[in-house]
């Protein structure tokens, strides 16, 4: 009995975190398809979405070359527009999807926002946050990676590519 039990919970437990992974997947589609918004007006490929008690409640992607402003990255437009829409500046209680790994300046501004969880498409080896910063975040926030990797590197990459 005792062991049935135990195996019971493990199974949900099990499913639990497999649908985790499937709004994972879900959510960071979206961020893609904001991604490839980006890369059909000309911008770096990176897309982000806000989710809010599995809500979303920001999208949003590149603008730099669209707005002259080497600050409007995706997340940052993701974070500013989550904001106005709570109605409040911290961000406690989302999840930042985001297509490539933030910047150190993006990075800096998800810890201000105090969001908690971050979910990342591909790592930027370059560019990234946790070569240069990696305690940026709120030192609670959890990271996951690798989220739909191939679709979110191929993306960039393609964009590269094409601009060489
Ligand atoms: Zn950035």
């Amino acid at each position: 009995m005792h062991t049935t039990k135990k195996i019971h919970t493990f199974a949900a437990t099990m499913d639990m975190e497999e649908s985790q992974e499937k709004k994972d997947e879900q959510y960071m589609r979206k961020a893609l398809y904001e991604a490839q918004q980006a890369y059909d007006a000309g911008e770096i490929p990176v897309g982000a979405v806000i989710v809010c008690k599995d809500r979303i409640i920001s999208r949003a992607h590149n603008l730099t070359e669209t707005l002259n402003d080497v600050t409007a990255h995706a997340e940052m437009q993701a974070i500013t527009s989550a904001a106005n829409m709570l109605g409040g500046k911290y961000l406690t209680e989302c999840t930042l999807y985001v297509t490539v790994e933030p910047c150190v300046m993006c990075a800096g501004a998800i810890g201000w926002a105090q969001i908690p969880r971050v979910v990342i498409g591909t790592m930027d080896e370059k560019r990234g946050f946790t070569r240069f910063a990696p305690n940026a975040l709120h030192p609670k926030a959890t990271v996951t990676s690798g989220v739909l990797e191939d679709e979110c590197r191929t993306l960039m990459q393609t964009f590269f590519k094409s601009r060489r």
